[in-house]
């Protein structure tokens, strides 16, 4: 694929001459890649009354009727759903096509044919996590993967990773996102990575010996979990010097987590220690990081690769994109894809400022930057809000509060009913870790008029853990992903479980199947 104008110069075009070439890309996909190959779209655009001349800049987007999950999600006639977004090209057509006509007279009718092949034959895939929703995949070409690490080389060149400097991904190894992308990104920088696979493959132990074995100048790891990997490493007196950069990904990251993070460091023997916080889901197949900064200061947004894909922001009452600088629903349509593609799916999550296409004071690049917090709402919309105690609480602001009160350490909450009565009241129990030497009655204290005050909440207890405890009731090591928010009221009315976490499409808290293969059995005498 040659380079294009937009691709070369990604972080340096202003929003006027970038978006029109975005929009003579989305054009160029649409006729080129997306119509003649998806048979979704194809019917879409019938039904519309639309065809690609239709869309010849990123006003026109909206034009086309947005995709959702529930349009990937498999129903029992159609289990295989998300594979009617694959594209599927028809040889006849491309083998038609000048370009390629002269490419293999140029090169050869095998190597072209070779060539399309890995454009375009999906290789490689990962999945939504499927919590309270089936999974989804979405399937990449080599073209994809080749974005894929460009998009994670990205991640590594704004946050100013060396190629003298040593990665250590910890990740939850799965077909998720996050991982990969991590994988690839040390590929694509020539930067050395290794990738533990996290708690459940290696346990926090494992991780703090891989750290001080590595020596690593980078930690790659969702938030929640290198909080437990810090913690044990301090109370076992370790010493993790070198430490520069905490890159987090999977869970929003509240400042007061990178503010505990960033301390925890600074006491192990690595001050100053800057934090980032990524942004991806499983439909872009790309993620995105803010500029290193350190905690305190304010976020610099999550820099976007223009090149790649359209981001727009909408109000998610009107479905109308809103201007620059306004809040409302993350939207995404690529324009440089292959394999499965969505066109204008609105992933449900909500950014608080919205875009800009000012340089970034930080690196002074240009390019489109989500500003402010994300709300994960995905598709968790029902259970983000949850009426507990006749209260509607918002999780989301919930875990932002408590993570950003200090001298707490890692918390839970926990959900019950009294006396394990379904028809009973709600309960809620507060399980905290101190930090700080903080002492119990006063934070208690203030835990309680926090909640009180922003969330008219009154907690049933308040318990506080060793972060020993505090590792058990997180199950780090055993779920995926750790367990912020459990919901341990009987399902008779509630829910089936309530996993309260913003989480992203690429984080999941099903244990994976990792069960060893059958050993052979024993013979006995
Ligand atoms: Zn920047």
């Amino acid at each position: 694929m040659p380079t294009s104008a937009l691709s070369k110069h990604w972080d340096r075009l202003e929003r006027a001459p970038a978006r029109a070439l975005q929009g003579r890309q989305l054009h160029g996909f649409l006729r080129d890649t997306v119509l003649p190959f998806s048979a979704h779209y194809r019917r879409v655009f019938a039904e519309s009354g639309l065809t690609a001349d239709d869309i010849r800049s990123v006003d026109d987007l909206r034009k086309i009727p947005f995709s959702s999950k529930t349009d990937l999600l498999p129903t029992p006639e159609e289990p295989r759903r998300s594979l009617n977004f694959a594209l599927t090209p028809d040889p006849k057509v491309l083998s038609k096509r000048p370009g390629v006509i002269a490419r293999a007279l140029l090169t050869g009718r095998a190597r072209v044919k070779d060539e399309l092949d890995r454009e375009w034959r999906p290789t490689f895939m990962t999945a939504t996590t499927g919590r309270s929703t089936d999974s989804v995949s979405f399937l990449y070409t080599q073209h994809d993967l080749n974005n894929l690490a460009v998009g994670g080389g990205r991640i590594a060149e704004i946050a100013r990773v060396t190629r003298e400097e040593r990665m250590l991904n910890m990740f939850p190894f799965a077909p998720h996102l996050a991982f990969w992308c991590m994988h690839y990104a040390g590929l694509n920088r020539n930067t050395f990575a290794l990738s533990t696979g996290g708690g459940k493959c290696m346990g926090t132990e494992g991780n703090i010996k891989a750290i001080l074995k590595l020596k690593p100048q980078v930690l790659v790891a969702m938030p929640t979990f290198i909080y437990h990997v810090l913690q044990q490493a301090i109370d076992e007196n370790a010493r993790l010097e070198g430490v520069r950069l905490i890159c987090l990904g999977g869970e929003k990251v509240p400042d007061g987590m990178r503010r505990k993070l960033s301390a925890m460091c600074a006491q192990l023997g690595s001050p100053n220690v800057e934090v980032v916080a990524t942004y991806g889901f499983t439909e872009a197949k790309l993620a995105f990081t803010e500029c290193p900064f350190t905690p305190g200061q304010p976020p610099t947004g999550y820099h976007l690769y223009p090149d790649m894909g359209i981001v727009e922001v909408i109000n998610p009452e009107t479905g109308e994109p809103v201007p620059d600088g306004t809040g409302g629903e993350i939207v995404w349509t690529p324009i440089n894809a292959r394999g499965t593609v969505v066109l204008r799916y609105r992933t449900g999550d909500r950014i608080e400022h919205g875009l800009t296409w000012s340089a970034c004071p930080c690196c002074g690049r240009t390019l489109p930057r989500l500003m402010g917090r994300i709300s994960r709402v995905s598709d968790f919309r029902a259970m983000r809000f949850q009426k507990v105690k006749g209260t509607i609480v918002d999780f989301n602001e919930l875990e932002h509060a408590l993570d950003d009160v200090r001298g707490l350490g890692a918390w839970q909450i926990e959900l019950r009913k009294a006396h394990d009565d379904p028809l009973d009241l709600d309960e809620i129990a507060l399980h905290v870790a101190r930090m700080d030497d903080m002492a119990e009655a006063a934070l208690e204290r203030h835990l309680r008029e926090l909640l009180q005050a922003n969330f008219e909440l009154r907690p049933n207890r308040i318990t506080f853990h060793t972060s020993e405890e505090m590792k058990v009731l997180h199950q780090v090591g055993i779920a995926l992903k750790e367990q912020k928010v459990v919901d341990h009221r009987p399902q008779a009315v509630a829910p089936a479980t309530v996993v309260v976490e913003p989480t992203p499409a690429h984080v999941d808290t099903k244990p994976l199947n990792l069960k060893p293969a059958r050993q052979p059995q024993e013979t006995t005498a």
